[in-house]
């Protein structure tokens, strides 16, 4: 299948067997790729599903649904402190190719920047691109951004982990298993998170766990808790 190229869709543009395409995706599909009459291609809705679909007289038809074997059974929720510059767009692309769910953009008290609107829109797009590239049928949503103290009070998920650099916690490959159906991992910023964040986030059932020995950047920590989750949910 890796030959075929993709489109992410909305799923009301399925009506039937047919995909009403935007003209963005018309101008992509027959400008850009330059596919033509009985050219196939997949369409992904970002929510899991693949179809097979056909070109035909510019419109797209569904062909077959098909088997997706790119997702991990667990969704992951990644809680990430804002950093400086434009890191959270690598942030964004590379968690997305290691199988996050959701992004939540958090503002912690080392964090200066509040992100304006076109930030998130860039970032959504950033994760539907990068989907594309891993072959992934799951778009990850990238959240509004909201306070450290906001996120910690209306997580639900059950199973929590906090990443905090110094002090001696269990590291995070021993406290998670691969029959979580769920879990939210939170990273903090350049300079840490603080004791009080830190606190407010135990008492909130958050289990600190380290990533290592080293201090790794605020870049680098959610693809090694990426990793590290999808090697103990794949191998
Ligand atoms: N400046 C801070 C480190 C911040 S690193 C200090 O010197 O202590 C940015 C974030 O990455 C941290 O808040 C933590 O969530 C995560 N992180 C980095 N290295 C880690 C490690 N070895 N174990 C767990 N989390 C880590």
């Amino acid at each position: 299948m890796s030959q075929l190229q993709r489109i992410t869709i909305n799923n009301s543009q399925i009506q039937e067997t047919s995909i009403i395409l935007t003209p963005q995706q018309k101008h992509y599909l027959l400008r850009v790729l330059r596919l033509g009459d009985g050219d196939k291609f997949i369409v992904m809705d970002g929510k899991g599903k693949w179809w097979l679909a056909q070109l035909t007289a510019e419109k797209a038809h569904i062909l077959e649904p098909l088997e997706v074997k790119t997702e991990l059974p667990v969704s992951i929720t990644l809680m990430m402190a804002l950093p400086k510059g434009n890191g959270f767009d690598d942030i964004v692309r590379c968690c997305t190719e290691l199988g996050v769910t959701y992004i939540l953009p958090v503002l912690s008290d080392r964090t200066l920047l509040k992100p304006s609107s076109q930030k998130l829109e860039r970032w959504q797009r950033i994760a539907t691109e990068a989907s594309e590239q891993s072959e992934r049928a799951f778009v990850p949503t990238i959240l509004e951004p909201v306070s450290f103290k906001t996120a910690i009070s209306e997580c639900q998920i059950n199973h929590r982990y906090i990443c905090e650099a110094r002090g001696e916690y269990p590291h995070l490959t021993k406290v998670i298993n691969n029959s979580l159906p769920e879990m939210i991992i939170a990273i903090g910023p350049e300079g840490g998170w603080t004791d009080t964040e830190l606190e407010i986030a135990i008492e909130s059932g958050f289990q600190p766990v380290s990533l290592g020995r080293r201090i790794l950047r605020a870049v680098t920590a959610p693809i090694v808790a990426l990793s590290l989750i999808t090697a103990i949910h794949e191998v």
